[in-house]
């Protein structure tokens, strides 16, 4: 299948694989995915990962991303980790806003803008995550969540800024449940994000933005979702955690 922007397909391991194991799941993964060039793949391992997937993927078409940094640039933040410290480490992407972030850290729309400009001071792109939570949807606040959710964490950002960040659509109710959206839920809500990126960043820049979708995608399922005209791509929790489904969903997506 083909579109004009280029599908990205990134597994966010979440709390899981200590380094060894994260080794381990990244050799497969850059041993079965070596002559895909139809998608750019990231990986985000655990910070304590990093280091020992970022050498294994050298020279591979595999990219490293992190699941979260701090919005500072260094100082007295204990446990937090800043963008410079990840760029040792190659890290080429950071997820940001992840629901589960939103939940349990409390993050804002304020406090992901603030991260995402300090991702792109120090050139990792960020991927920024949206969605409404299942009484929302239930609610028909889907449009309006996902509206205060993409102003405000993508406020502040340049154009160009914009054409090199990555917006996840991520139902709260889709994400480890095993239910999926259906593609034409995903493909309205992502259509919608990007009027709206249309409305902020203009006609030029939004048609080249990349929109992922989230939120219990398979190897069965990606094909279907990723056909949508507005779905660039997916970010992966439970199906990326195995060489084999995270690979079924990128062939199946190409
Ligand atoms: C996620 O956490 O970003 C996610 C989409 O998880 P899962 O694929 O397990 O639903």
């Amino acid at each position: 299948m083909t579109k004009d922007r280029k599908l990205i397909i990134a597994g966010n391991w979440k709390m899981n694989k200590t380094a060894a194991e994260a080794a381990a799941l990244v050799a497969e993964l850059k041993r079965d995915l070596a002559k895909v060039k139809e998608v750019d793949i990231v990986v985000c391992p655990p910070f304590t990962a990093l280091s020992e997937v970022s050498k294994i993927i050298l020279d591979s078409n595999i990219h490293l991303g992190a699941q979260n940094m701090s919005e500072h640039a260094r100082g007295a933040y204990t446990g937090e980790i800043s963008a410079e410290m990840l760029k040792e480490f190659s890290v080429r992407y950071v997820i940001l806003g992840h629901s589960e972030r939103r939940q349990y850290q409390k993050e804002s729309d304020e406090l992901v803008s603030k991260k995402a400009q300090a991702a792109h001071a120090a050139a990792i792109k960020p991927i920024v995550c949206v969605g409404e939570k299942l009484e929302e949807r239930e609610g028909g606040l889907t449009e309006k969540i996902l509206e205060t959710q993409v102003r405000g964490s993508l406020a502040g950002l340049t154009k160009e800024q914009a054409l090199e960040t990555i917006v996840a659509y991520e139902p709260v109710w889709a994400i480890g449940t095993g239910r999926t959206a259906t593609p034409e839920q995903a493909q309205s809500a992502h259509a919608f994000i990007r009027g709206l990126l249309a409305e902020i960043f203009g006609n030029e820049v939004a048609p080249k933005m990349r929109i992922q979708y989230g939120g219990s995608v398979k190897p069965n399922n990606a094909r279907e979702l990723m056909s949508q005209p507005d779905v660039d791509g997916a970010l992966v929790g439970g199906a990326s955690l195995e060489a084999r489904s995270f690979c079924g969903i990128i062939f199946n997506s190409i």
